[in-house]
């Protein structure tokens, strides 16, 4: 029987679902045009049934070499404020709306290039097996990429950050700004209170969670 080809990553998901079988078949995904020039697949990771799960936008150039999401300099802070707020990292899961690093050459640098609305719809299969395998008590976005991915094109990080929201996707779902975000701040003293706000509603999560116990 063939099988209906849809466009995006739909056809290359295996029968399978568990995260080691999702991670194998996502090294073979060419759902969109991102995996051309991008090193290799940067799937989820973390345990399977994480109680908490963050969804950031694509990987950058050091998680598209080193195959793993969050490593760089976005990563670094991110597990700063992780460990402030005392979620403890290998706990949950983290993974991207986009798999593969979509970038742009400025002189010998690749620089982070956005990724489409058909790119991240591209994609979409991979998150949506993640959610379905992971099964989080609490689903965190990480960017307005991520926040409009999962809660619809009218949603608004900056006036919506660290407020649960109604969703049929977790029990808790919440969205943030995006840790590079905080790289990007201009001061010194604009980059300690964005910090200060992001560790703020990662402790907002936490309690959101340990309410639902
Ligand atoms: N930014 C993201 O959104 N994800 C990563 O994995 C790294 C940087
Ligand atoms: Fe497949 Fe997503 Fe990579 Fe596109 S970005 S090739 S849909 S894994």
């Amino acid at each position: 029987m063939s099988r209906k080809s849809e466009p995006g990553a739909a056809e290359f998901l295996p029968k399978a679902s568990t995260l080691p079988k999702l991670r194998a078949a996502a090294t073979g995904c060419r759902g969109c045009e991102l995996f051309q020039s991008a090193t290799q697949t940067v799937f989820g990771v973390g345990p399977t049934h994480a109680q908490i799960m963050f969804v950031g936008e694509q990987p950058g150039h050091k998680e598209d070499l080193q195959g793993l999401p969050f490593v760089g300099p976005a990563g670094r802070i991110f597990d700063r404020a992780l460990q402030e707020s005392g979620i403890e990292r290998a706990t949950t899961y983290v993974t991207n709306a986009v798999k593969h690093f979509k970038w742009e050459p400025r002189g010998k640098k690749r620089i982070h290039k956005r990724p489409t609305n058909y790119e991240v719809a591209a994609c979409r299969p991979w998150l949506d097996a993640e959610l379905r395998a992971v099964q989080p008590r609490a689903l965190m976005c990480l960017g307005a990429t991520a926040a409009q991915a999962l809660l619809g094109k009218a949603f608004r990080v900056t006036h919506e950050r660290g407020r649960a929201v109604e969703s049929a996707l977790a029990p808790v779902v919440m969205a943030t700004i995006h840790p590079s975000a905080l790289l990007r701040a201009p001061t010194a003293e604009d980059r300690a209170r964005e910090y200060a706000l992001f560790v703020e509603d990662l402790r907002a999560l936490l309690r959101a969670v340990s309410k639902q116990r």
